[in-house]
């Protein structure tokens, strides 16, 4: 039996950064927290395989895939939905599919410094609030090609559509209208 010796003693770090180098060497690593003191952090990989129906929603998805926006309107409102909704939230009505205009404008805008998984390579992006003519409700989308300095509320922007869909929301993004950029 071997017992335990200091080489197996994790190494302590105050730092973020030190703390996941520490990490891609060696699985492990305590952080030093300031307040409620050492932390146990481990690299522990896992998978899910998840199968899931889109549903009522399939053809906002199938839509992005075929380069197009799809939202949704209520006859008896005529109230139209940017993110699609299967029932009217005023009266409750069944919707019908309505294709969105492919330009808008920034509504408002935000710059998001950390990101979620899926969007973690193109972390800093910016998040915005699409509105469309003849569309009572916004679409939050990421918008590319553009900084932080040259988001202005009111700003012309157009879809963009990934070449290879996902079906997934970030299928789409806005770019400053007639940017040639692509992703
Ligand atoms: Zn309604």
């Amino acid at each position: 039996m071997v017992s335990s010796t200091n080489n197996r003693k994790l190494k302590k770090f105050t730092k973020y950064r030190d703390v996941m180098a520490e990490i891609n060497r060696k699985g492990a690593a305590i952080y030093r927290e300031k307040e409620h003191g050492d932390q146990l952090v481990i690299n522990f990989p896992y998978s899910v395989n998840y199968i899931h129906s889109y549903a009522n929603d399939s053809k906002f998805f199938l839509g992005l895939a075929d380069g197009k926006l799809f939202g949704s309107r209520c006859a008896k409102c005529d109230y139209v939905f940017a993110t699609p909704r299967s029932h009217c939230m005023f009266c409750g009505e069944q919707t019908s599919w309505k294709l969105l205009p492919k330009k808008g404008k920034v509504h408002s805008w935000t710059t998001c410094e950390f990101g979620s998984e899926a969007f973690l390579r193109e972390t800093p992006y910016n998040l915005a609030l699409i509105e469309f003519a003849g569309v009572n409700s916004l679409f939050m989308t990421r918008l590319k090609d553009c900084s932080l300095d040259d988001i202005y509320v009111g700003m012309p922007v157009e879809a963009r559509f990934a070449r290879k869909p996902e079906y997934l929301v970030r299928d789409v993004w806005f770019v400053p209208s007639g940017s040639a950029g692509r992703k």
